[in-house]
């Protein structure tokens, strides 16, 4: 779960962590007070989507101006006409994709004086298992450029958690961002926070980019990014609550409303089957026969009719989807719950799609035969192989 940078800045200044005051703003009539509040002489006026990039991004609508998702504003009215000219438009990042994303609100910051700007973060490192800090003097600008181009400016600790993040860690992370002095020990002091913030807080992973050194010789945090464990969010009622379903693709969050684990994906044939296992194999025998998945949906073993009866209209509400394939093998769940289950949602939501249905295991034959009554218009499969070739040949002739 993702959240917003005003948010994840709230949670850093919990933290003691070094921020800027901010106010956000979600009507354009209030950013004047707002931003009134605010010290000055600099004022950044920063969209608060839930992607990266928004300083180099660029609007749809040409009157929100052709600076950027983030602008640096020198008196409280530009501030002011900055923020009205952003909200309620469409910005598009590198991180968006070309639809972009609706900026609904703005975070206005007293701005400050950077020296230098440093990139920082912290994530789980699936090949240690771990809690990794990756540092580099290269802040400001894409770290995937970083990577790309100058591998060796990019350095990367991993924190055993058996000892926690110790002063030497924090230290080796300073030395590694060059600083010296007074701010090798505000560094250890940041470092260490952040690293217990992301333990009790059950983050996937926090990027600062930048992490500055002002010109008044202080550390701050001048962005921030937070993604946290979703399977953790019971036990953090208040950062649960941060959730902006706006900022989510409308069928990911329907899904997760009915508790199916569905992904969306790029491709043409919608998929509905039970266990991830499966669902994974299924993926990729649709791509062995020359087509893509439009998404990965597993409904789970214990799935009811009307869990199903969601999982096909949330696969047949994507415009993308031209073909759909059924595929269960009903250990735990029964097959004819599938069936029923599949039928309802069709006479609710209609087909206009050809659907290949591969049913297997428990009560095989009620299912087969139900939907046989049915007199939809199905194409039935015997296993995967046979089920994945007549989906591909359905859609793509
Ligand atoms: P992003 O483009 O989505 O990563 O948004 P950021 O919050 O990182 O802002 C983009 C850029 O704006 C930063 O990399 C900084 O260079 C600049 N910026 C952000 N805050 C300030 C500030 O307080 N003062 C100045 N001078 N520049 C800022
Ligand atoms: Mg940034």
């Amino acid at each position: 779960m993702n959240i917003h940078e005003y948010q994840a800045k709230a949670l850093l200044r919990s933290y003691g962590i070094p921020v800027s005051d901010g106010r956000v703003v979600l009507k354009a009539e209030d950013a004047k007070t707002a931003a009134g509040e605010l010290d000055g002489p600099l004022w950044v006026v920063k969209s608060q989507i839930h992607a990266g990039g928004r300083g180099k991004g660029h609007f749809k609508e040409p009157e929100a101006g052709e600076k950027g998702g983030v602008r640096l504003a020198r008196s409280v009215g530009e501030a002011a006409e900055f923020a009205r000219q952003m909200l309620g438009r469409t910005l598009v990042t590198i991180q968006t994709g070309a639809a972009g994303k609706q900026v609904n609100r703005i975070y206005i910051e007293d701005g400050s004086d950077i020296d230098r700007e440093f990139y920082l973060a912290l994530l789980i490192d699936r090949q240690t298992s771990r809690i990794s800090i990756v540092a580099s003097t290269e802040g400001g600008m894409s770290i995937e450029d970083v990577a790309h181009d100058t591998p060796e400016k990019i350095h990367t600790f991993t924190i055993d958690p058996a000892t926690g993040l110790q002063d030497f860690h924090g230290r080796r992370v300073a030395f590694a961002l060059g600083l010296t002095g007074a701010h090798v020990k505000s560094c250890v002091g940041i470092v260490k926070k952040l690293y217990q913030m992301f333990v009790e807080k059950d983050m996937d992973m926090l990027e600062i980019n930048p992490f500055c050194v002002l010109k008044d010789g202080t550390l701050r945090l001048l962005d921030a990014k937070m993604a946290f464990d979703g399977n953790a969010m019971y036990r953090h009622a208040d950062i649960a609550a941060l959730r902006d379903e706006t900022e989510e693709d409308p069928k990911e969050l329907a899904a997760s409303k009915f508790d199916l684990n569905y992904i969306a994906l790029d491709g043409e044939i919608g998929c509905m089957v039970n266990g991830a296992g499966l669902a994974m194999a299924t993926m990729d025998i649709i791509k062995l026969y020359g087509a893509e998945p439009a998404n990965f949906l597993d409904v789970g073993g214990g799935a009811t009719k009307e869990k199903v009866t969601e999982a096909f209209k949330i696969i047949t509400s994507d415009p993308q989807v031209k073909g759909i394939l059924v595929n269960i093998f009903g250990g735990i769940m029964r097959c004819d719950i599938i069936a029923e289950g599949v039928i309802a949602a069709v006479k609710e939501v209609g087909l206009k799609v050809p659907l290949v249905v591969r049913l297997e295991g428990t009560n095989v034959e009620l299912g087969k035969d139900i939907i046989r009554k049915s007199g939809l218009n199905v194409i039935a499969a015997d296993d995967l192989k046979d089920g994945a070739e007549k989906i591909v040949k359905a859609v793509k002739g």
